[in-house]
C-alpha cells in the first residue's frame, strides 16, 4: 500500500475546518499517536483550531454494559441527524486498555447512525493509561467541534473512574439505568448520582415498563435523600424505551432545557473553565510524577524497598523523594 502523503499543519487545519471526514479521522489518529513528531504536529493543529472549538453541546453518557447505550445513542443520534444536527460519538472504554477485551469497541454497534452523513463515530483510543485516554478524548472532542459537530456524545461504561473522567470533560452528564436496579436503594451507586445531570431509566417497555417507573421513583427518592439537588437544576429522572423510541423526545427536550436555562446564567462556561483548570493541574501532577521518577532514579527503588521493610515511614520516604525535585 502506498504511504499516505504527510499533510502540512495548514492542510490539517483547513481539512478539519471544512469538515472533511477523511482528514478528520486521520487528525484523530494523529492526536492518538505516541510518536513524538506526530504529537508535536497534533499540538500545532489543535492550537490553530482552538478558536473554532467550544461550539458543541458536550454530553457525557454512561451506564452498565447491556443498559442500552448504543441503542439509545443510535435512536437519539438519528433523530438529531434527521433534524439537521451534526452528531459525533466518542467512546471512553476502560477495558480497551487491556489487550483483547473491549466493551465499547464492537463495530456492529450503532449500524445505522454510523453511516449517516451527519454522524461521526469514533471508538475509544486503546492502550495507555486512563489519563492518556482522557487526553486523547479531550483533544478529539476539540477536533470534532472544529469540524462543525454541534453535539458531541461521550460514552463510557459505568465503572468508577472513567465516569468521573467523562463528567470532567462534558457539559451535561446523563446516566442510563436499568429498570429494577432501583429495587435495592443500597445498590444505587451514590457516586454516579452525584455527577448525574439527568437519570434515565431505559427499557420502559413490555414486561419491564412498570419496573422502570418504580425504579425512576426510587432514583428520585435517592436524589432527594442525598440532598444533591441544585436549585437551578433539580436532576430530572426520566424513563424511555430506546428500542421503541418512546420518551426520547421528552428527555431530549429536557437536555435542551438545561442548556437554555444554565447557558445564559454562565454556568456552562464556568463548568468548562473549572474543568480546564482541573485538567491543567492533573497534567501538572502527572508531569511532576514523571519528572520525579526520572530524577530519583535508583533512589526510587531503594526507597520503595525501605518502605516495604518497615525501615522508613511513608512521609519520610515521600520527603526524601521530593527532595530530588529541589536539586537544580
Ligand atoms: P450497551 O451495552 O449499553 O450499549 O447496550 P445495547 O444498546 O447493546 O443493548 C443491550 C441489549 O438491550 C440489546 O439486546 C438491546 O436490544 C436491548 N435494549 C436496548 N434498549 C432497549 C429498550 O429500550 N428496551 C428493551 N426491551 N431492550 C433494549
Amino acid at each position: 500500500m502506498a504511504k499516505r502523503r504527510q499533510l502540512s499543519t495548514d492542510e490539517w487545519v483547513q481539512g478539519v475546518l471544512a469538515g472533511d471526514r477523511a482528514i478528520l479521522a486521520r487528525a484523530i489518529t494523529l492526536v492518538e499517536s505516541r510518536n513524538s513528531v506526530h504529537r508535536q504536529q497534533a499540538q500545532e493543529v489543535l492550537q490553530a483550531l482552538l478558536p473554532h472549538t467550544g461550539g458543541a453541546r458536550r454530553i457525557g453518557l454512561s451506564g452498565v454494559p447491556g443498559v442500552g447505550k448504543s441503542t439509545f445513542i443510535e435512536a437519539v443520534g438519528l433523530k438529531l441527524c434527521q433534524a439537521g444536527h451534526k452528531v459525533a460519538v466518542l467512546a471512553v472504554d476502560p477495558s480497551s486498555q487491556r489487550r483483547g477485551g473491549s466493551i465499547l469497541g464492537d463495530k456492529t454497534r450503532m449500524a445505522e447512525l454510523s453511516v449517516h452523513q451527519n454522524a461521526f463515530i469514533r471508538p475509544s483510543p486503546s492502550g495507555g493509561t486512563l489519563g492518556g485516554v482522557a487526553a486523547m478524548t479531550r483533544e478529539t472532542l476539540l477536533l470534532m467541534e472544529a469540524a462543525g459537530y454541534d453535539t458531541v456524545l461521550v460514552e463510557t461504561v459505568g465503572v468508577g473512574q472513567s465516569e468521573t473522567m467523562v463528567a470532567e470533560m462534558t457539559d451535561f452528564y446523563l446516566v442510563l439505568m436499568l429498570p429494577g436496579a432501583g429495587d435495592d436503594l443500597q445498590g444505587i451507586k451514590k457516586g454516579v448520582l452525584e455527577i448525574a445531570d439527568m437519570v434515565v431509566v431505559n427499557k420502559a417497555d413490555g414486561d419491564t415498563a412498570v419496573r422502570a417507573r418504580h425504579a425512576a421513583r426510587d432514583y428520585e427518592g435517592a436524589l432527594h435523600m442525598l440532598a444533591l439537588q441544585d436549585p437551578d437544576w433539580p436532576v430530572p429522572v426520566q424513563t424511555c424505551s430506546a428500542i421503541e423510541g418512546t420518551g426520547l423526545d421528552e428527555l431530549w427536550d429536557k437536555v435542551g432545557e438545561y442548556f437554555d436555562k444554565l447557558g445564559p446564567m454562565g454556568r456552562i462556561k464556568a463548568r468548562r473553565q473549572r474543568q480546564q483548570l482541573h485538567w491543567m493541574w492533573a497534567l501538572v501532577d502527572s508531569g511532576l510524577k514523571e519528572l520525579l521518577k526520572q530524577r530519583a532514579g535508583e533512589l526510587l527503588n531503594s526507597t520503595e524497598t525501605a518502605i516495604l521493610a518497615d525501615q522508613i515511614t511513608a512521609s519520610a520516604a515521600a520527603a526524601k523523594l521530593l527532595e530530588t525535585l529541589k536539586k537544580p
